[in-house]
């Protein structure tokens, strides 16, 4: 007898809900910095709250809780060691109003010399990590996630509002095979102007309603329809002309 998947999932299940209900309920005029350069119509789904007709996998929901432990990890460990910091903010709400855009960003730090740094923490496994720092130069332009930059510059636009100032974004990834961790910075203007062009597009394109699929932005990338909660209700409506 094994009873601890089934203990384990539903726990992660209790987790999930009472995340979502501590941070989205209520807050659904926003998109979330989190799901940055996906699908429009998988947005259109999500924003006018369809109900999910594919459901994300137990093992899938247990993947992404090793990354949740490991976000919660780094939230203490920046608190227990903070040489050289003179404020941290982690897990902070940030919200882009302009843009209905709305998430919460790993870490913020100040150093000494009044710098402001923001950091999104990443779980790699450990092909997607050595493509990322392998040693072929190139490589980070090369496998670099569009969505994990664009969900930063999200960020950063918030951050560079309510500090006044922006000296950095990183993205930092953790090797969940090897324990290997290592970093890039994603350059501020370029990044920010592409994640306000994204968000903007998007809000235009679903306030006239259902997005027709055309292989550009829904999807904006081919694996997206294998792994969407909409999958089939977009297959219905494609069907049924929309
Ligand atoms: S199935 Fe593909 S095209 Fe349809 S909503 Fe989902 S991601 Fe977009």
């Amino acid at each position: 007898m094994n009873p601890f998947p089934e203990i384990l999932d539903n726990y992660i299940k209790y987790k999930n809900d009472v995340n979502r209900r501590a941070r989205y309920v209520g807050n659904e005029k926003y998109f979330g910095a989190s799901s940055a350069n996906s699908c429009f119509r998988k947005q259109y789904y999500k924003y006018n709250q369809y109900e999910e007709t594919n459901f994300t996998t137990d093992e899938a929901y247990r993947n992404m809780n090793l990354g949740t432990i490991f976000h919660d990890d780094m939230e203490k460990a920046i608190a227990h060691n903070s040489d050289g910091i003179t404020s941290i903010d982690v897990e902070m709400e940030l919200v882009v109003e302009e843009l209905l855009v709305r998430g919460y960003a790993d870490a913020v730090l100040e150093t000494e010399d009044g710098k402001i740094f923001l950091y999104d923490f990443k779980t790699a496994n450990a092909f997607g990590y050595t493509c990322l720092f392998g040693k072929r130069k190139g490589d980070i332009k090369k496998y670099r996630k569009k969505s994990y930059d664009l969900q930063l510059a999200s960020y950063g636009m918030a951050v560079e509002k309510l500090y006044g100032r922006l000296d950095g974004m990183f993205l930092v990834f953790y090797n969940k095979d090897t324990g290997d961790m290592n970093s890039y910075e994603v350059a501020k203007q370029t990044y920010i102007n592409r994640a306000r062009e994204y968000w903007l597009r998007l809000k235009e394109s679903i306030d006239k309603g259902l997005p027709k699929i055309d292989m550009k932005d829904s999807p904006r990338e081919k694996w997206e329809c294998k792994y969407c909660n909409w999958a089939d209700q977009c297959e219905i409506d494609e069907e049924a002309g929309k």
